[in-house]
């Protein structure tokens, strides 16, 4: 069976590879007897699960040793508020720089807890740009500087790490996360939700330095305490461990795959393929400066927004899944994560352009 190559945002596409090695595990995992959905959090094989699936995240982002590394449930929303619950440690403000739907969602959360400084907006001159370095308003006193490194609506990717003189700084990888290398020391605090590019919804990663979580807010519930998880090894109570154990493939398929440096050559060798066929075209548009196009998400329009149901209902038909915009910006976004093999951009380009022989 040819599975269709699925453009969702997320919940996304995952490897073949990675489904048939969980469907052989699903009812004996490693000759437990039970399923991996079974297994106790407590147990000795959910714990060999718990280290093997941490050792091998911290090898393929190269983690260091100062760095706790916590396997938490609430998805990346809950990072909106425990963010700031658990960081602020006592400072009145907060940077965010707002680039999107995803940022401003974070930074209007925050604004319950402390001061939010606008540090950044995009800038709208024909084509939509991200704020550069220079343009960033920076409070040497905020507790720290958040950002969001790809804005998984708007199609927008940070290509530089934002410098703050230390003060520590905070990103929203969920839309990005392992597609290619990062200097982890450059921040404070990543966190990623796992449905876009780690396996399944359920679990969210928060890498975080050590010395910046201690006493959180005193409303802060316990489950919102990143000291709490990171003492009791992200057990604090029951994780969501087929999530968990699911990542550990992923990450496991990561690896092989020849490591982050293999996913970014694989993730620009997708995204250039499909700006260019849009640039090429006068029927497609993506109106975001090359600066701050994402490799991973791909919002376009049609010249003529009538025929948007029928580009939808014939790409379906032809194995080409979720190619509907967000709700918010309508259009079209081709969402192409780690798991999405370069013959499903091949194939979407030429559905692009039989499309507008068709009908352009
Ligand atoms: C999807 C997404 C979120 C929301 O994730 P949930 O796990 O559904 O809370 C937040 N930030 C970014 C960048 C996303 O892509």
């Amino acid at each position: 069976m040819q599975r269709p190559y699925n453009f969702s945002a997320g919940p996304a596409m995952l490897p073949t590879e990675v489904l048939e090695q969980a469907q052989a595990e699903l009812l004996d995992f490693q000759g437990s007897g039970i399923s991996p959905m079974e297994l106790g959090h407590r147990s000795k094989f959910f714990s060999e699960i718990r280290e093997k699936t941490e050792a091998c995240l911290r090898e393929i982002l190269a983690i260091p040793n100062n760095y706790k590394v916590l396997f938490l449930s609430g998805g990346a929303t809950s990072q909106f508020a425990m963010i700031p619950l658990n960081l602020l440690r006592n400072k009145p403000s907060a940077d965010y720089i707002e680039t999107g739907i995803w940022s401003k969602k974070a930074s209007k959360e925050a604004k319950r807890y402390c001061t939010v400084n606008l540090a950044g907006e995009n800038h709208n001159s024909e084509l939509l740009s991200l704020p550069e370095q220079a343009q960033l308003t920076l409070n040497p006193d905020a507790a720290y500087v958040y950002y969001t490194d790809n804005e998984t609506i708007g199609g927008m990717e940070f290509k530089y790490v934002p410098e703050t003189n230390g003060v520590p700084l905070v990103s929203d990888m969920t839309s990005n996360i392992l597609s290619r290398p990062i200097d982890i020391s450059r921040y404070g605090l990543i966190y990623a939700s796992a449905q876009k590019n780690i396996g399944h919804a359920g679990v969210t990663i928060v890498i975080v330095r050590e010395d910046l979580i201690g006493e959180p807010h005193p409303m802060a519930p316990t489950m919102f305490n990143y000291l709490a998880h990171a003492e009791q090894d992200s057990c604090l109570n029951t994780p969501p461990t087929y999530a968990w154990y699911f990542a550990g493939l992923v990450f496991e398929w990561v690896k092989r795959q020849g490591g982050l440096e293999a996913m970014q050559r694989q993730a620009k060798l997708r995204s250039e393929k499909l700006y260019a066929a849009i640039d090429d075209s006068d029927f497609y548009t993506n109106n975001i400066h090359p600066s701050s196009r994402s490799n991973m998400n791909v919002p376009f329009i049609l010249a003529d927004a009538n025929l948007d149901e029928k580009f939808l209902a014939e790409s379906q038909a032809a194995g080409l899944w979720n190619l509907k915009g967000h709700r918010s910006v309508g259009g079209m976004r081709a969402s192409m994560y780690n798991s999405m093999p370069v013959a499903g951009v091949d194939a979407l380009i030429d559905f692009l352009n039989d499309f507008q022989r068709k009908y352009g």
